[in-house]
Parts: C-alpha cells; sequence; structure tokens
C-alpha cells in the first residue's frame, strides 16, 4: 500500500523567523494527529537548518528545492546532495516547472541531478507537468511521457524506493486554477500505465498532485485512487491550511 506524501514546496518565500514559526507550527500537528501521512517541507536553502531545529525530533522531513549533480567542487552558487544530507534534508524536489521554465533545466540535466541524488539515497520528489498549450494541442501524454523518460533515464529500478512523482499542470501552479479530481486522476492513470511500462515497480511509486491544492479541494484530489498526495505551494506558507490538508491525507 502506498502511503500518502503531503510535501510543502515553500519556493522563495518567509523569513528566517516566519520559516521557524511554521515549521514549529507543523510540527506539533503532525507529531500529535497524522501517524498515517509522510510529511515533509522544503524551505529555501538559507533555512534548512533552523528548519530542522524548529522540527526538532518530529516526524516532518525536511526537503531541499534544488541540488547539483556534481561532488562538491568549483560550481559557484550551487549546492551538491551530500551538502543537503548533511544538513539533515531527506528529500529534495527536481525538475519543478519554475526551474525549468525560468532556470531553462532540460530533461538532460534535471536526470544527472535526479541519477546523483538517488545514488546517495537522497529522496527525490520528481516534478513533471505540461502548459495549456500542450493540453490544447493533444500533446500532454506525449509531453509528460518525455519528461518522465528524460528524468528517469539510467535511473536503477533498485534506487526507486525514495522517489516519488509529481505532477503539477503548469496552468494549474499558483493561478488558482485547479485541474479538477476527475482531470488529476485521468492523467495520474496515464502516468501510471506510462510508469508500468518502464518499471515493475510503477506500482509502488508515489504519485503526487500540484497545483493550487488548498484545504477546500484537498480530499477530492487525495480521494483519487492514483492520487498519494500532494505537492503544496501557496497553501503551505500558511500553517492551519497546510495542517488541513495533512488531516485531510490523514
Ligand atoms: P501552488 O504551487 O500550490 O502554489 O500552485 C505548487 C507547486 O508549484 O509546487
Amino acid at each position: 500500500m502506498r502511503r500518502y506524501f503531503v510535501a510543502g514546496n515553500w519556493k522563495m518565500n518567509t523569513t528566517l523567523e516566519s520559516a521557524k514559526g511554521l515549521a514549529n507550527a507543523i510540527a506539533a500537528d503532525v507529531t500529535q494527529k497524522s501517524p498515517m501521512v509522510d510529511v515533509a517541507v522544503c524551505p529555501p536553502a538559507p533555512y534548512l537548518v533552523p528548519v530542522r531545529e524548529a522540527l526538532g525530533s518530529s516526524k516532518v522531513a525536511l526537503g531541499a528545492q534544488n541540488a547539483y549533480f556534481a561532488s562538491p567542487g568549483a560550481y559557484t552558487g550551487e549546492v551538491a546532495v551530500e551538502m543537503l544530507q548533511d544538513v539533515g534534508c531527506k528529500w529534495v524536489i527536481l525538475g519543478h516547472s519554475e526551474r525549468r521554465q525560468l532556470f531553462s533545466e532540460t530533461d538532460d540535466l534535471i536526470n544527472k541531478k535526479i541519477v546523483a541524488a538517488t545514488a546517495k539515497e537522497l529522496g527525490v520528489i520528481f516534478c513533471i507537468g505540461e502548459v495549456l498549450a500542450d493540453r490544447q494541442a493533444g500533446r500532454m501524454e506525449a509531453v509528460l511521457q518525455t519528461q518522465l523518460e528524460g528524468g528517469m533515464k539510467d535511473l536503477d529500478d533498485g534506487l526507486l524506493g525514495q522517489f516519488v512523482i509529481a505532477y503539477e499542470p503548469v496552468w494549474a501552479i499558483g493561478t488558482g486554477k485547479t485541474a479538477s479530481p476527475a482531470q488529476a486522476q485521468q492523467v495520474h492513470a496515464v502516468l501510471r500505465a506510462q510508469l508500468a511500462a518502464a518499471s515493475p515497480r510503477a506500482g509502488s511509486i508515489r504519485l503526487l498532485y500540484g497545483g493550487s491544492m488548498n484545504a477546500a479541494n484537498a480530499a477530492q484530489l487525495l480521494g483519487q485512487p492514483d492520487i498519494d498526495g500532494g505537492l503544496v505551494g501557496g497553501a503551505s506558507l500558511k500553517a492551519a491550511e497546510f495542517q488541513q490538508i495533512i488531516a485531510a491525507a490523514q
């Protein structure tokens, strides 16, 4: 059985104080109420250590929003997988559409990062998603397949234990336009089938939905058979709202 997984992607938001406060509030809530759900928060890099301290011994895992594939060395501005693990990260988000669009990340670069992270057993939240024009032109499935295959190329099947996929339709991110539960389920079922063709472990890979998930729509989205959790942006910045999403998963 796949356990639900709810991850907060804080993006380039929060201050030192608000990040610690948010982490404290989420940690307290999860410890008491959500034994059936895996929860992670992914703060901006400078706040990883203080957020880890605020999370204390709670079950909330720490995640980063990016990593570079190379071992530590002369890569100004980049952060290595080893460094993320050194400060307590269990997860890293890779392939997010904002990185693809704003920072020109290609399937090839994302693949190198995924291979590097999984080889060191850092959990990966691998994001894929189509833009509205792809959907309207009937290219959605092909685009998703290219992203899946490109990102997962040369990935050792044995390393898929801590590997989750987040389907995030780009037109739904930060727009308030959520995919309907039926639309999201339909894509998740297609992804599940595409994965099954590539890996015998497809059935155990968790597929998260992301894109304007909030307290009001989480229960319906999470109630779909192939939606195993959420990657939550805006709504993860408000402790009470994020807690309601976790409660919906629970
Ligand atoms: P959103 O972002 O929930 O604000 O739409 C989700 C994401 O980009 O991971």
